[in-house]
């Protein structure tokens, strides 16, 4: 049952409107960095799988979950030459209703991991990043990630479990 009058239901996304934010942070290192907007494999010269926080709101009026969190949202970040960048941010379905959700992003969670990356890329050396903890109630459904489905590995080197659902009707 698909959510009334949805547009068609699209298996990723790009945030570029939070492309100022990853700047402010790259500024430190005196990086600059352009979003790339046409989402394309076309010209990609690196890319990495990983993860990053978010929640996620069912938009099926008929659906009864409120909706549900995740700190294992798949993106994949692309590097384009000569210093471009974007990252496409995948979905996830209702677990209720299998209704495709576009994700509400922890900002800072988002800012981070493109950051890290890009540094890493420059040559840049850090800290290993650290990755979210915390506990939760249910795994990472597989058959529900638009990130998996697609066979990205964003769950590797994960030992905590990420989903948390709650009820708006509560
Ligand atoms: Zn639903
Ligand atoms: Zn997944």
């Amino acid at each position: 049952m698909a959510a009334k009058g949805s547009r068609p239901q699209k298996p990723w996304s790009m945030y570029p409107a939070l492309h100022e934010q990853v700047q402010a942070l790259l500024d430190d290192e005196g990086l600059q960095f352009i979003f790339h907007t046409n989402d394309e494999d076309v010209g990609v010269v690196r890319h990495y799988d990983t993860r990053v926080m978010g929640r996620f709101v069912c938009r099926n009026a008929f659906c009864k979950t409120g909706g549900w969190s995740s700190k294992i949202i798949a993106i994949t970040v692309r590097l384009y030459s000569p210093r471009e960048y974007n990252a496409r941010v995948y979905h996830q379905r209702c677990r209720d209703c299998g209704s495709i959700s576009r994700p509400v992003l922890d900002e800072s969670s988002y800012t981070e991991r493109i950051t890290y990356r890009l540094k890493k890329w420059s040559g840049i050396r850090q800290s290993e990043p650290e990755y979210f903890q915390g506990h939760s109630r249910r795994p990472h459904s597989r058959g529900l990630c638009e990130g998996c489905k697609a066979g990205l590995l964003h769950r590797k080197n994960y030992k905590w479990i990420y989903t948390v659902v709650w009820n708006l009707s509560q």
